[in-house]
């Protein structure tokens, strides 16, 4: 089989409920990158990339499209189904950029599964929970209406939520001790302040809400300011920016650095590269959030045949962000119930790209 052209769209996912803010950022649309796969077979892969504004990762929408642009001829005659020489080849045409090589890669892999008749989370190791946990995340506003939205997503069958904070040491105290009192017994709340603190807010906040059950999620910038923070913590750490690696990850390993880890699929490079690091988090005992920087449809379901293919214990939620917005791009995207999501068990990534809503590729390189 061989590639014979890649088709680039871009689309903006507005949010439902108007805005989505973390930390000291605030949004009320995602800009979104599909790339189409064609090959000569006639299978066609889809995939997604999303970075979460231009000032989230180092990556931002317009290089995402960019970078496809450049990757595209080298590209073409490729074999998609040959998916560590695809990944090897973008990286002799384009050194880093890992969210750009994500949408290719994830676009290959939903061609290996039509391919091979199997939905992807069946290459991706197996059926190995029937459903995906999903948190719900709390963004950023006045301490009361969160405290406000965290009851009304209770009742809406979520279990697990991440809070933004990472906004203030006081204001973030404050939304802490409101939001915590609402979560009814049973359920988990994770405080993600998204590297939003200097270290002695970081410090400030943890020892002033050391006698709330929940999880501090990347409190600062750098890999070393979290290590700082968490010695004075008895809050389990999830890291989740600055692990951007296999090698930060081993780091973070042995320097006994975080209790979680948040893996996102574009930030890594794609599904390839998720896996491994799954794989090697499962090695060393890690229990991971498993998600990408944001997407649509097509990003949702690439997170939850991973997800799928991860034992349950390994697993401790994700997201579907699909869920959060106003407009769908594609239909087969992860269904949702109870807190959780599911893939159906069609071949591939299981997902349809609505191209009225996709409207013209922005460009197409073609053999
Ligand atoms: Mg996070």
């Amino acid at each position: 089989m061989k590639i014979t052209g890649l088709v680039c769209y871009q689309v903006d996912l507005p949010l439902k409920e108007g805005s989505y803010s973390w930390s000291n950022q605030s949004f009320s649309a995602f800009d979104s990158t599909v790339v189409v796969i064609e090959t000569d077979s006639g299978l066609e892969g889809y995939g997604e990339t999303c970075p979460l504004g231009p000032s989230y990762l180092p990556a931002y929408a317009q290089g995402a499209r960019t970078g496809i642009k450049q990757l595209a001829p080298g590209l073409l005659g490729e074999n998609p189904l040959a998916i560590a020489k695809i990944n090897n080849r973008m990286d002799e045409l384009l050194k880093g950029h890992p969210y750009v090589k994500s949408a290719i890669d994830m676009a290959c892999w939903d061609i290996m599964g039509k391919a091979y008749s199997q939905p992807a989370y069946m290459l991706l190791g197996g059926l190995l929970q029937e459903k995906v946990k999903l948190f719900k995340v709390v963004t950023r506003q006045g301490a009361d209406i969160m405290a406000k939205k965290i009851s009304e997503y209770q009742d809406q069958g979520f279990t697990q939520f991440q809070m933004k904070v990472g906004a203030g040491a006081d204001d973030d105290i404050e939304r802490i001790r409101k939001v915590s009192a609402n979560l009814r017994p049973g359920n988990v709340l994770a405080a993600d302040a998204n590297t939003g603190w200097k270290q002695h807010e970081a410090i400030r906040v943890v020892k002033a809400v050391k006698d709330v059950d929940l999880y501090i999620e990347q409190p600062c910038t750098s890999y070393e300011e979290c290590l700082a923070v968490r010695s004075h913590t008895d809050h389990p750490i999830i890291l989740d920016e600055c692990m951007d690696s296999l090698g930060m990850l081993v780091r973070g390993y042995q320097d006994r650095a975080m209790d979680l880890v948040n893996l996102k699929i574009n930030r890594i490079g794609g599904l390839t590269r998720a896996r491994q690091f799954r794989d090697l988090a499962m090695e060393f005992g890690i229990t991971m959030t498993i998600e990408d920087s944001w997407g649509g449809e097509i990003a949702t379901a690439a997170i939850a045949h991973l997800a799928h293919s991860t034992p349950r214990e390994f697993h401790f939620q994700s997201s579907a962000f699909h869920e959060y917005h106003s407009l769908a791009i594609a239909g087969g995207g992860p269904a949702i119930e109870n807190g959780a999501m599911f893939m159906s068990n069609k071949p591939g990534l299981g997902v349809e790209p609505d191209f009225d809503v996709l409207g013209s590729p922005l460009f197409s390189i073609k053999s």
